[in-house]
């Protein structure tokens, strides 16, 4: 019988976590995880395969812009924020602001090399999911990687200009990560 649910994810440490020193307390998470590593690698990415990576997806983009969007919706300065966000980007539309989001997170994964790996083991990508915790680092819980070395928020694209710093990317599912894996490891490819 074909073990379906063993799976492959994609994990990249971005900038922020290799600018900390955290890269060894977080690899050391997803060890003891019982993940098995079976690719890592030191990759100074350029433009055009960060933006294969965060693909122009139409559905993708925009909850990027909702995300942020509702992360202020729950704050009792909506109207604010929202006019903040208006007078810095043009746009309070969903998808414009993905968009914008987008290039923004581009830009930072552009600013220092990366280590890209791959882990395998039984559903791989949900276990990872959990490991690293909720996009947003103030919402992420404690045990988490993003919950417990990060309290980042979108808040910092009104007070930095800038994407949220969340240390780590983890593929959000199997399709996801066969596509990821194929863009960094080529020559890996998951199925013929
Ligand atoms: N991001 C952001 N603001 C948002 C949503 C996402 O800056 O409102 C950034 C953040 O760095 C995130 C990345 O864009 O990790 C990709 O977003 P995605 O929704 O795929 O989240 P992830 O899969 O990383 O949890
Ligand atoms: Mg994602």
């Amino acid at each position: 019988m074909e073990k379906d649910f063993v799976e492959k994810t994609l994990i990249i440490f971005k900038p922020d976590s290799i600018k900390r020193n955290l890269l060894g307390e977080i690899i050391t998470r997803f060890e003891k995880s019982g993940l098995e590593i079976k690719e890592i690698k030191l990759v100074y990415p350029d433009r055009e395969i960060m933006e294969k990576h965060y693909s122009d997806d139409i559905k993708w983009i925009t909850n990027l812009g909702e995300k942020t969007l509702d992360f202020f919706k729950e704050t009792n300065q909506f109207e604010q924020y929202l006019a903040s966000i208006n007078e810095m980007f043009g746009t309070k539309d969903p998808v414009e602001l993905g968009m914008a989001i987008r290039v923004l997170l581009i830009e930072f994964m552009l600013e220092s090399p990366l280590i890209v790996s791959i882990w395998e083991g039984s559903f791989a990508c949900s276990k990872a999911r959990k490991i690293i915790g909720n996009t947003i680092p103030l919402n992420a819980l404690p045990g988490t990687i993003r919950g417990d070395y990060s309290s980042d928020s979108p808040i910092s694209l009104i007070t930095e200009g800038r994407c949220i710093y969340n240390l780590v990317h983890a593929s959000g599912d199997a399709i996801e990560a066969e596509r990821e894996i194929n863009i960094w490891f080529p020559q890996m490819g998951i199925k013929d």
